[in-house]
């Protein structure tokens, strides 16, 4: 999905820069000019992972960028506050929680040693994945399907791509199982995906709410319990290449490159793995 997102995204950005032929036109949102560089590409990430649900940035009476939903909602892309990292975490804007571009790819010196609050995805608006994903746990169930992932069938969210993505890692990963029995202590027992409920220690609904992550074994190092902090840098560099690129190709960001370690943890965002991309200068 994200080879064809990205190729969508390259067409949407050819047409911002210039004149396209007409089947471009009409098949592409109407690029968006003035502005600043880096609202045009969130702008196109999130237009591009959310097809239907974003419809543009717009100034408010005070100047400020909101994105506007399709559905009318607007949301604080910048709304020009001073935020310290906790301030990020509770009430981020768009730009903040964007702002960090997630590390892609296998663990080398640097995501094996995050500095602190580099937490890339970890800060999330809630009302952009409630107006995506539900408003409730009622809403969120519905919007789910069943999907096969090692020995179990998990629900996970349908909307956007979610659950066809996760069965996509799992189809990358079984056939290879046989051959790497060592995965086995990464992704057995498996933790879970839906449950609504609050991060640990926050007021704040999980990702796990939503339906659009999946904890791999929850005896991985989690930040918060972990008795020994000091070996999760030689942890992170162990945890299995393969699993992780799996994960990372179909738009899935890993809570193990977060200062605030969370092992266990994938999540569904593909507009973090876009921008991460484009950035990279990658075509796919
Ligand atoms: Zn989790």
């Amino acid at each position: 999905m994200l080879r064809r997102v990205f190729g969508f995204l390259l067409l949407a950005l050819l047409l911002a820069a210039g004149p396209c032929p007409a089947l471009c036109a009409e098949v592409l949102p109407p690029a968006q000019p003035g502005l600043p560089p880096e609202a045009a590409l969130d702008l196109a990430v999130l237009r591009a992972s959310y097809p239907g649900a974003v419809q543009g940035l717009e100034q408010n009476a005070a100047g400020c960028l909101e994105l506007v939903l399709t559905s009318g909602q607007r949301l604080a892309y910048d709304d020009g506050l001073p935020r310290d990292a906790r301030q990020a975490l509770d009430t981020p804007d768009l730009r903040t929680m964007l702002a960090q571009v997630y590390p892609l790819g296998p663990v080398d010196e640097a995501s094996a040693h995050p500095q602190p609050s580099f937490d890339p995805g970890r800060v999330r608006m809630q009302s952009f994945f409630e107006a995506l994903y539900g408003h409730t746990e009622s809403q969120v169930r519905g919007n789910c399907a069943t999907v096969r992932f090692d020995n179990h069938g998990v629900a996970f969210t349908s909307r956007f791509g979610a659950a066809q993505a996760l069965a996509r890692v799992w189809q990358r990963l079984a056939p290879l199982l046989p051959e790497h029995p060592e995965w086995l202590r990464v992704l057995r027992p498996l933790g879970g995906t839906l449950a609504w409920r609050r991060i640990a220690g926050t007021k704040r609904l999980s990702m796990h709410s939503f339906g659009l992550a999946i904890d791999l074994n929850p005896h991985l190092p989690y930040w918060r319990s972990e008795p020994h902090p000091e070996t999760v840098a030689s942890q992170r560099q162990a945890f299995p290449p393969e699993i992780l690129a799996a994960f990372e190709a179909e738009g899935f960001i890993w809570g193990g490159k977060w200062a605030s370690f969370d092992l266990m943890h994938f999540e569904y965002r593909p507009e973090l793995v876009l921008k991460a991309r484009m950035l990279n200068g990658q075509s796919q």
